[in-house]
C-alpha cells in the first residue's frame, strides 16, 4: 500500500466522505437488499390504495401475532397490538420492557398516494361514449395521467350498512380504463400551452364504455348499459356512487428497472416505500424491544394530513393514550420523552433536470446514497417545516451510524424553488422530538415513480434502528 499524502490524510480526517452505497455494502448485504425488495414489490402490488395497504398490512400483522388493541386488556412486554382507523389507516405497536413514561419510538409514514378519485356523480355519456368524472387527489402533473392504463379500486357503502369492495383491473383478464388525449396532428394549440394548463382537471374523464343498450329508443344508452353491468355485478345503482370511495390508479405493477435491476419502478412509492420499510422493520423485530415501538401508517398526507384518518387526527393520541392507560401513565408524559422518525420520501437529484436549477447539488439526496434525512422540509423560509433541533439530529446520526445504516443529509430542493411537507410537523406539535427521513425518489408523484433498492433497504434498516433505540 502506498502511503497517503498529508493532504489525503487531512481530507479523510476533516471532510465529509460521500460514498455510493454499492461501494460500501458487501455481497451478503447486497443479497439482503434484493431479497427485501421482493417483499416490497408484493406490498405495492397488493396496496394500490390506502385501503388495500391496510388490508394487506392486517394480513401480515395478524400472521405475525398482532391482535386488536382493546381497552381494558392487560399488556405485557412483547405484546403486539394494532388498531385500524376506519379502513384507511393503521397503527401498530410492540410493548417494550421499560414503562411508557420513558416514551415510545415511533415511525410515521403515509399510505395514501396521488391519484384520481371518482366524483360523487361520476357516470355520464357524451356522444355515445361513457365516462367517469374524476377529482384529482394530491399534487399531480395532469398530463401524466392521460393515455395510461388505469384500474379502479375502492368501496361502495350502501344505505343498509353493507360495504361492497370494488376492484376492476387487478385480476388477469380484467378490462382496464384510460383517459384520452388529443392526437398530435390536431394538438398544435394544446402544445403551446404551459404543461400545467394543457390538460385541464375537468378533462380527466375516464373512458368506461361505448356499447349502447340494444332495442332501446331512450337517451344515454351507453351509460345505461354500463350501469346495468355494474348493477348485475355489484348490485349498485347510480345514487350509490354518492357514498362511494373509488380511486383510479395506474394499472401496472411494480417492476425492476435497469439492466442491473438496481431500481424499482412503480406507482405509489410515495409513501408506501417508507410505510413498508417501517412495517417490515416492526414485524422483523426480534425479542422484546426496550421502548415500546409504534408504527403509524396514516392517510390523507397528500392533502395536508387533515381529517379523521390524517396525522392531525387524535386517532394517534387515542391509540397511544390507550397503551399508556394500561400502565396508568399520562399521555403527555409519554409523548414528551418519545421520538418519531417521520418516514416520507424526498426528492432524488435528477441529472436530466440539472439545468432547471431546482436542486442544490451540495444539499440534494442522491440515488443509492442511503436513506435521506431532512432536518427541515417546508417552502421559502422553511415555512411549514418542523425543523428538528441540532441535538436531535446528532442523536439520529449516532443511532444510524451505530447500526450500520447508510444515510445522507438532504433538502427537498433549492431554496425558493418549491418545497414540500410531511407529517413531521404534526408529530412535533404533539411535543414529540421528530426528524424527517425517507427514500429519495425520481419522478415523485408521477404514475410511475423510481427508487433505488439500496435506499429502500436502508430506510428499513433506519426504522429498525429506531425501534431498537
Ligand atoms: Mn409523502
Ligand atoms: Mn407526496
Amino acid at each position: 500500500m502506498e502511503e497517503k499524502t498529508a493532504g489525503q490524510q487531512l481530507r479523510e480526517a476533516l471532510l465529509t466522505q460521500r460514498k455510493n452505497g454499492w461501494d460500501v455494502v458487501d455481497e451478503t448485504r447486497s443479497q439482503a437488499i434484493f431479497d427485501y425488495c421482493e417483499g416490497y414489490k408484493a406490498f405495492l402490488n397488493r396496496g394500490k390504495t390506502e385501503r388495500c395497504c391496510v388490508d394487506y398490512t392486517l394480513e401480515l400483522a395478524q400472521a405475525a401475532g398482532f391482535v386488536p388493541l382493546e381497552r381494558g386488556m392487560e399488556l405485557h412486554p412483547g405484546a403486539k397490538v394494532y388498531r385500524v382507523n376506519r379502513g384507511r389507516g393503521i397503527n401498530l405497536a410492540i410493548v417494550g420492557s421499560v414503562p411508557l413514561d420513558q416514551g415510545v419510538s415511533i415511525t410515521a409514514s403515509h399510505i395514501d398516494s396521488p391519484r384520481l378519485d371518482l366524483k360523487p356523480t361520476p357516470l355520464y355519456e357524451d356522444n355515445e361514449l361513457a365516462f367517469l368524472k374524476t377529482h384529482y387527489y394530491g399534487g399531480i402533473k395532469k398530463y401524466q395521467w392521460v393515455t395510461i392504463p388505469l384500474e379502479l379500486r375502492g368501496v361502495v357503502a350502501m344505505k343498509d350498512g353493507t360495504v361492497k369492495p370494488i376492484s376492476v383491473g387487478s385480476y388477469p383478464g380484467d378490462p382496464l380504463f384510460t383517459i384520452s388525449d388529443l392526437l398530435p396532428h390536431l394538438g398544435a394549440e394544446q402544445a403551446k400551452k404551459p404543461l400545467g394548463e394543457a390538460i385541464p382537471a375537468e378533462s380527466l374523464n375516464i373512458l368506461v364504455g361505448s356499447r349502447p343498450l340494444k332495442d332501446d329508443e331512450g337517451s344515454d344508452r351507453v351509460k345505461l348499459a354500463v350501469m346495468k353491468l355494474l348493477y348485475d355485478h355489484y348490485g349498485i345503482r347510480e345514487p350509490d356512487f354518492i357514498s362511494a370511495e373509488i380511486e383510479a390508479v395506474p394499472a401496472f405493477n411494480a417492476v425492476d428497472i435497469g439492466f442491473d435491476r438496481s431500481l424499482i419502478g412503480a406507482y405509489g412509492h410515495d409513501d408506501r416505500v417508507c410505510g413498508y420499510a417501517a412495517l417490515k422493520a416492526l414485524l422483523d423485530l426480534e425479542g422484546v424491544p426496550m421502548r415500546t415501538c409504534v408504527c403509524v401508517l396514516a392517510d390523507k398526507e397528500e392533502i395536508g394530513s387533515e381529517g379523521v384518518s390524517g396525522m392531525q387526527s387524535t386517532f394517534f393520541d387515542t391509540f397511544v393514550g390507550d397503551l399508556c392507560a394500561t400502565q396508568k401513565v399520562p399521555l403527555r408524559v409519554c409523548l414528551e420523552k418519545s421520538f418519531c422518525l417521520s418516514t416520507d420520501v424526498t426528492a432524488a437529484y435528477d441529472p436530466n433536470f440539472a439545468a432547471n436549477l431546482v436542486y442544490e447539488k451540495h444539499n440534494s439526496a442522491y440515488v443509492n446514497y442511503g436513506v435521506g434525512l431532512c432536518k427541515y422540509t417546508g417552502a421559502r423560509g422553511k415555512s411549514g417545516a418542523s425543523d428538528a433541533g441540532a441535538e436531535l439530529v446528532a442523536y439520529v446520526r449516532r443511532l444510524l451510524d451505530d447500526q450500520g445504516v447508510l444515510w445522507q443529509m438532504a433538502e427537498l430542493g433549492a431554496a425558493d424553488k418549491g418545497g414540500g411537507g410531511t407529517v413531521a410537523c404534526y408529530m412535533a406539535n404533539r411535543n414529540i422530538d421528530t426528524l424527517d427521513a425517507g427514500v429519495p425518489v425520481l419522478s415523485m408523484h408521477a404514475p410511475f415513480e423510481v427508487v433505488s433498492k439500496l435506499d429502500c433497504y436502508m430506510t428499513y434498516a433506519a426504522c429498525k434502528a429506531v425501534y431498537k433505540g
